[in-house]
């Protein structure tokens, strides 16, 4: 059975105030203070793991043990399947150092020009680790088709090239609401929540 969190302080390992913010948010009815790791000025670790889980795992233990406090860390990614899972852990790297995911989605595109298979996946790796090192992981996952030209202008880094199975507009193109019902984020939230979370109510 996993270990189950009690309430109180709880570290954020990112130094992404959207996400730290959409996380407390999230987790508010749970009784979880959510603290960034920024606001503890905690070093950002070296994320060398060659899986999403694994790299939640280096970050969620380093700020557990940092900060003496429960840490949760998130990380995410596309994976293009005839690409043998690329971008993957490094979807974020592709972009470059000024962030410009129009590149990065043209070369994605590129790398696919020819293959017949364009279907891929998000995933999401989550972590919650204890300062005594146990952890618990989970991950989720939405699959989907790679399509192009991008479309839609909502969303942020694949979306306007990422069509989930079953839709055919990109997740730049849906309500955000839609998108985060259905999302790689979303399925490894109920995860984590169902087994580590009880609600206060
Ligand atoms: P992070 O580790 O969660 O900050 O995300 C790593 C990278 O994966 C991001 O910079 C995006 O390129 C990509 N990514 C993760 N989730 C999504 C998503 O929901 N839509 C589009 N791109 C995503």
């Amino acid at each position: 059975m996993a270990r189950t969190f009690t309430g109180g302080k709880l570290v954020i390992a990112s130094h992404n105030p959207g996400k730290v913010r959409e996380i407390g948010e999230l987790l508010a009815p749970f009784g979880a203070e959510v603290i960034s790791a920024s606001e503890l000025g905690l070093p950002e670790p070296v994320e060398d793991g060659d899986t999403f889980v694994a790299n939640a795992e280096i970050k969620a233990i380093a700020a557990a043990k940092a900060a003496n406090l429960p840490a949760l860390a998130d990380d995410s990614g596309l994976a293009v399947h005839a690409l043998g899972g690329d971008p993957g852990i490094y979807s974020a790297r592709w972009a470059g150092p000024d962030k410009d995911f129009s590149l990065a989605m043209k070369k994605v595109e590129e790398a696919l020009e020819n293959k017949e298979d364009r279907s891929a996946h998000f995933a999401c790796a989550l972590t919650l680790c204890w300062p005594d090192g146990h952890m618990e992981s989970f991950e989720g996952q939405v699959h989907g088709t790679m399509t192009w030209p991008p479309r839609g202008d909502k969303g942020f880094g694949y979306d306007p090239t990422f069509s989930a199975d079953g839709m055919d507009i990109t997740f730049a193109e849906m309500d955000p609401a839609a998108k985060h019902a259905i999302s790689h984020r979303a399925s490894a939230f109920k995860k984590l929540v169902a087994a580590c979370f009880k609600s206060d109510d």
